[in-house]
């Protein structure tokens, strides 16, 4: 009998350690880009409310299309970008890794290829692991842009089913130019799909378009969003997508029956009722990335320019030494990105003092 080992998983999984930031109790967290903004007591009620009433037909199974929630939306899309979104349009699922995650299921899988570009999201390669899809990565260049060139050299030479650019990138925080998408959109053409995940969209700097503005022009982009950031509802899960309608229907092949709860699309539904209060802090958390982003520029350090609610600064000689130094002062950071990079995320003005001080600590017991 030949020894194997237990339990019999896919031997490409074996040993492999399941992904996620730690989830320590520390006075400041700053480590996963959520809003640090908890809702009012009337959006509580109100979702508390909109929960009860889903309590009562529990016994059903949920709206399997979530026709109330896709017109929500849809409606919160076309009042954030200049673009008409319907809710044919629209597609959710828990946490926009989970609608990245069929989108795999749908687009990708044996003998087809999805490709990013590094640095940048870790949970990319293992969708593409986990629905056997062939993995390919290409480069970002030192700024962390992607070289236009480069990235028609790799669509060609790969004949991708799937890209993934995330705008604003996570760990760098750099936005993608319409520029870039429109160019991948074409290179990829009918073949393929670009998606681009824009969950820190509602983030970006005043100028910077979204990707949606371009859904007229290309039916192979999708478009993904979360309500896990700026809408300040990291613990809804509920990511969604906006593409062609032909591409929800592709999603509907591979999605589990009833894969939203009726509990999920009632909160969802609520939440966005009270969009302009959950999105109400965007505006400060953008004042505090920028001047933490002029703090730290100002200690000397290497700093990314970020269009989103967290920034990437380095670089040290030991990260991990850093990452440890502020979490023995009680705040705790990423350490993530390329080598001797780490990541913060942007919290309140109080919370962003701490930071700065357990850096500056930290820095000068260190010198
Ligand atoms: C946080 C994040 C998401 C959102 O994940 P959810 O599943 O919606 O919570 C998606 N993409 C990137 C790059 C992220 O950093």
């Amino acid at each position: 009998m030949t020894t194997t080992s237990w339990p019999p998983i896919r031997a490409e999984l074996a040993g492999i350690e399941p992904y996620g930031a730690p989830q320590l109790d520390v006075p400041v967290q700053l480590n996963v880009n959520e809003n640090p903004y908890q809702p009012s007591a009337e959006t509580v009620a109100d979702i508390a409310a909109s929960v009860g009433e889903a309590a009562r037909t529990l016994n059903r199974y949920p709206d399997r299309e979530f026709v109330a929630l896709r017109e929500g939306l849809a409606a919160y899309l076309s009042s954030d970008v200049e673009a008409q979104i319907n809710p044919e349009q629209v597609w959710a699922a828990n946490g926009s890794n989970e609608v990245m995650l069929q989108l795999l299921q749908a687009f990708g899988g044996p003998g087809r290829t999805a490709i990013s570009f590094a640095p940048t999201y870790s949970m990319y390669p293992e969708y593409a692991r986990d629905t056997n899809t062939e993995w390919v990565v290409g480069h970002r260049e030192s700024d962390f842009a992607i070289d236009l060139e480069k990235a028609r050299a790799l669509v060609e030479e790969t004949r991708p089913h799937v890209v993934l650019l995330p705008s604003p990138n996570n760990p760098t925080g750099t936005a993608l130019p319409p520029e870039a998408v429109t160019a991948l959109c074409e290179a990829v053409g009918e073949a393929g799909i670009v998606v681009v995940d824009e969950a820190y969209g509602e983030f970006r700097r005043t100028g910077v378009p979204s990707a949606l503005e371009l859904l007229a022009e290309h039916r192979n982009l999708v478009v993904t969003r979360t309500m896990s950031k700026a809408f300040a509802g990291a613990g809804l899960r509920l990511g969604y997508l906006a593409a062609d309608p032909a591409i929800c229907d592709a999603i509907r092949v591979v999605r589990l029956p009833y894969h939203l709860s009726a509990v999920t699309q009632a909160a969802a539904s609520a939440a966005l009722r009270h969009a302009p209060e959950l999105l109400g802090y965007v505006a400060s958390l953008r004042e505090e990335r920028d001047a933490l982003v002029a703090w730290l520029r100002g200690e000397g350090l290497e700093v990314a320019d970020s269009d989103a609610n967290f920034v990437l600064f380095g670089r040290y000689a030991d990260r991990h030494a850093v990452w440890q130094g502020l979490l023995d002062r009680g705040v705790l950071i990423r350490e993530t990105g390329p080598e001797g990079w780490l990541r913060v995320s942007v919290g309140t003005a109080d919370e962003m003092i701490a930071f700065k001080q357990a850096l500056t600590d930290v820095n000068g017991a260190r010198a």
